[in-house]
């Protein structure tokens, strides 16, 4: 019997333009996605996309096709963005297996934010060479999706908020060699963008538009943050729910999307944006995330979709498998086959208690929407944005 599958129709849908006649779409991974990093009691030595990949392969859902292996970026590729200096003292202090004060104190890692473990560098490097692949890709007019990518703290001489170095940036700035006159980037994280809006603070190029939970760390990214006029923040409160998400994608985003043309687009879609993650308070569904992300990648040919943060292992596996579902247009199954849910009910996270581990999330890909009230908050959100538009 053939496995039941939502009907496309039945997701949530807005108008909007005819989607870019597309190239199939392709996933990016490396052998550092098998691997779990971060030592042992860090929020992201939990199975991520190593999930992910075991999940699509149980639903048959990657071929040799459609996924392509990334490799580490050299550094002289690192250096076109982060300080020579930086990329050093992150290479010797892996090699050594130690960190200097000095070096820890100046560029940010060696502590329990962003450890010193074995390989840091290389898996840093590889998510760099991951994502100026999936933008090269991209530039074939190709929607590329990198879910080990999206590490969007990183600064150009520190480590930030678990990330060494910046991918996001390498895409953009890929994309923009590449020959993109006008690159949108939109972060759905559920923190603030911080360190794209920071790289491309004076690129008029680049417009950067961050959806994040206000009151939460890095603290920065208020509604009235445009950087030096081509950032866009949008602080949401806890609780944000799918018909906000709607909301600010059609009163916000998309008409800045509209006005700007961007000629390709790149999306950080970090997962603990969703309901159940044990470090954020917004309570979307995967399906809103799903549409949002499809909503962005519409607005131009060359599209890249990144990771993120998503610290529960198992509303982070089903949200960016269901993700790679819809780009590479597969129907959802209403119920995972067997072999899938193994591989749900294998996982672990110190995070999350057992208790709180829901029937779904071992069964299925899809959430139950989760939409609500638009509340007023949100609409002064979008009243501001659209005033910001006029006079970007
Ligand atoms: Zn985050």
């Amino acid at each position: 019997m053939p496995a039941r599958c939502f009907p496309r129709d039945e997701f949530p849908r807005c108008s909007k333009p005819a989607p870019p006649v597309r190239a199939p779409a392709l996933f990016v991974a490396s052998e550092f996605c098998g691997r779990r990093g971060f030592g042992t009691h860090h929020p992201l030595a939990i199975p991520r996309v190593s999930a992910v990949l075991e999940l699509c392969d149980r639903l048959g859902w990657l071929d040799g096709d459609s996924r392509r292996t990334s490799r580490a970026a050299g550094v002289d590729d690192l250096t076109v963005f982060h300080d020579p200096a930086y990329v050093e003292a992150l290479r010797a202090s892996d090699a050594a297996g130690r960190v200097e004060p000095r070096v820890r104190e100046r560029h940010g890692f060696g502590n329990f934010e962003n450890p010193l473990f074995p390989g840091v560098f290389e898996r840093a490097a590889t998510a760099v060479g991951g994502s100026i692949l999936a933008a090269e890709l991209a530039l074939e007019g190709r929607v590329v999706f990198h879910p080990a990518g999206g590490t969007h703290h990183g600064r150009r001489d520190r480590a930030s908020g678990f990330c060494y170095f910046n991918d996001p940036v390498f895409a953009i700035r890929r994309l923009l060699d590449g020959g993109a006159a006008r690159v949108l980037y939109v972060d759905l994280d559920a923190h603030h963008g911080d360190g794209v809006q920071e790289a491309f603070i004076d690129e008029a190029r680049v417009r950067t538009v961050s959806i994040h939970e206000q009151g939460r760390w890095p603290h920065t990214g208020a509604a009235d943050d445009t950087g030096r006029g081509y950032a866009r923040n949008l602080p949401v409160p806890a609780g944000f729910n799918d018909s906000e998400l709607a909301f600010l994608l059609e009163e916000v985003v998309l008409p800045l999307a509209d006005g700007f043309a961007p000629e390709a687009v790149v999306v950080t879609c970090g997962t603990d944006a969703l309901a159940g993650d044990p470090l954020s308070d917004m309570a979307l569904s995967n399906v809103a995330l799903w549409e949002a992300v499809d909503r962005v990648v519409g607005r131009a040919g060359p599209a890249v979709v990144l990771g993120g943060g998503g610290y529960n292992p198992w509303t982070l596996a089903r949200c960016w498998t269901g993700l790679w579902g819809r780009l590479s247009c597969r129907e959802i199954p209403m119920e995972l086959p067997a072999a899938a849910q193994l591989i749900l009910r294998g996982l672990e996270c110190d995070l999350v208690d057992d208790e709180d581990v829901e029937a779904a999330w071992l069964t299925t890909l899809a959430d139950v929407p989760r939409p609500g009230a638009v509340r007023a908050e949100v609409e002064s959100l979008a009243s501001r944005g659209r005033a910001l538009h006029v006079v970007a």
